[in-house]
């Protein structure tokens, strides 16, 4: 301010020394009034450049000047690097928390006060099926288009969630989504979505499965307990009593079956997957399981079943002998289960190039229809249900079969051919296939 009322003064004294020159007051006067003209001029020259300047206020274009404005712009380019900076660091900072809310599984939409979509992460469009640029700014009643979200929408009450379909694999196959509103700020809503197929899946497994544990339990203790009732009510002679003792013990043995299994089941579920430490001579896992299921055959069967294993080169396979073991004699035992008596089961190993082995069971029993093949390991499905009753069959054989092929990292392969017979294969990685002996 000093400088500038210097500079000011000067300029007047300059003009009304000019003037006094001149020789006369007036003329005095009139150089300083000049001399404060040019100075004012001059002055709002200088400040309409630093206002220009101002109003763009690029820091890198900044004009050059002396004096109190030299001073003004200069802690005004100051200013505005400060401010840039701290824009620069708050917009990093937003990126930052977009792309957090970008990775998240969860669905995320913000909607301002009238509904329409101001942001939403990938997983929310995926979600509901809308595009997260192009649909900016649109109503969300118009992108989400189902009843239930309308009247949750109507309603207000955003106390709870609703579940919407979504887009799932194909149209077929809608997903379940899991939605809820939360409001925030002025009337603006943060919409939360959650992707619930597979527990809903899981949820619909569980009670599918109680439901049939239940029925396979309930079946036989309904019998046990008619003939308790039998035997409480009616003189039965030596000869009755023995029979209906017989029919007693062996719908205790079908629960009994029934609940290993279903314990079998989930040790498999619930514990971890075998290592490579345990190594099984295959020949003698076969030899084993065989000689099991020629038993089988000469209790069960009208005549006995042609039981020839199929020789092969000697190996070691590496996993829980116990499971090998009882997936290997659920196969065969199917086998004598399923073939007419008489029939030929050809059990065997097989290597093959790559290192891999298969344990196959073959037989030229009835054969399964094509339409059953891709549910026989879901646990309690049946194709012939009297078959399986009358055999001691739980309905859970494939199904263990198949978790102990997962566990070693393998698989349960079936052809078969209505009338024709069938063979059940459970294929082996290389890494659990050794050519010679473990030390
Ligand atoms: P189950 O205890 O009823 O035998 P599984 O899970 O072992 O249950 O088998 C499922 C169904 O697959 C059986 O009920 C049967 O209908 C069919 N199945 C299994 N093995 C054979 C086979 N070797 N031949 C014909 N059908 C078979």
């Amino acid at each position: 301010m000093t400088r500038r009322a210097i500079e000011l003064l000067l300029l007047v004294a300059l003009a009304a020394v000019w003037g006094w020159s001149r020789d006369s007051a007036p003329m005095a006067v009139g150089g300083a009034l000049v001399g404060a003209l040019v100075w004012v001029v001059i002055d709002s020259l200088r400040a309409n450049r630093v206002l220009k300047w101002l109003n763009k206020a690029d820091v890198s274009r900044a004009p050059e000047m002396g004096g109190t404005w030299g001073e003004v712009l200069d802690r005004c380019r100051r200013l505005v690097k400060k401010l840039e900076k701290k824009a620069q660091n708050s917009d990093a900072r937003l990126d930052d928390f977009l792309s957090a809310i970008q990775a998240s599984p969860n669905g995320v939409v913000l909607l301002d006060a009238s509904g329409r979509i101001e942001w939403a992460n990938l997983t929310a469009s995926s979600h509901l099926g809308f595009d997260p640029q192009r649909d900016l700014g649109q109503y969300v009643r118009n992108m989400v288009r189902n009843p239930a979200f309308s009247t949750y929408l109507a309603e207000g009450d955003f106390s709870h969630e609703i579940q919407v379909d979504g887009i799932g694999p194909r149209p077929s196959q809608p997903s379940r989504i899991s939605l809820q509103i939360h409001p925030y700020g002025k009337k603006r809503k943060l919409m939360l979505t959650r992707d619930v197929t597979a527990v809903q899946l899981a949820e619909t497994m569980r009670r599918d499965f109680v439901a049939n544990v239940s029925h396979e339990i309930r079946t036989p203790l309904t019998v046990l307990s008619g003939f308790v009732e039998t035997m409480q009510s009616l003189p039965l002679d030596d000869a009755e009593r023995a029979r209906y003792l017989e029919l007693m013990s062996q719908q205790a043995q079908r629960m009994q079956t029934l609940v290993s299994d279903l314990l079998t089941l989930s040790r498999l579920e619930g514990s971890p997957v075998p290592g490579l430490a345990e190594w099984s001579d295959a020949e003698e896992l076969l030899g084993h399981v065989v000689q099991e299921a020629r038993g089988l055959s000469m209790a069960i069967a009208s005549a006995p079943h042609r039981i020839e294993p199929v020789g092969g080169e000697r190996f070691w396979i590496a996993g829980s002998k116990s499971e090998l073991l009882s997936a290997m004699s659920n196969l065969l035992s199917n086998a004598v289960r399923y073939t007419p008596g008489g029939g030929l089961i050809e059990p065997g190993w097989r290597l093959h190039e790559d290192g891999s082995a298969e344990f196959f069971v073959k037989d030229n029993g009835p054969g399964i229809a094509a339409e059953h093949l891709p549910r026989l390991t879901e646990r309690f499905y049946r194709v012939d249900r009297s078959r399986s009753r009358e055999t001691g069959g739980t309905g859970l054989g494939l199904a263990i079969v198949k978790h102990v092929a997962q566990r070693h990292g393998g698989q349960l392969d079936v052809q078969s051919t209505q009338g024709e017979g069938s063979c059940f294969m459970i294929a082996l990685p290389a890494n659990r296939v050794r050519r010679y002996a473990p030390s």
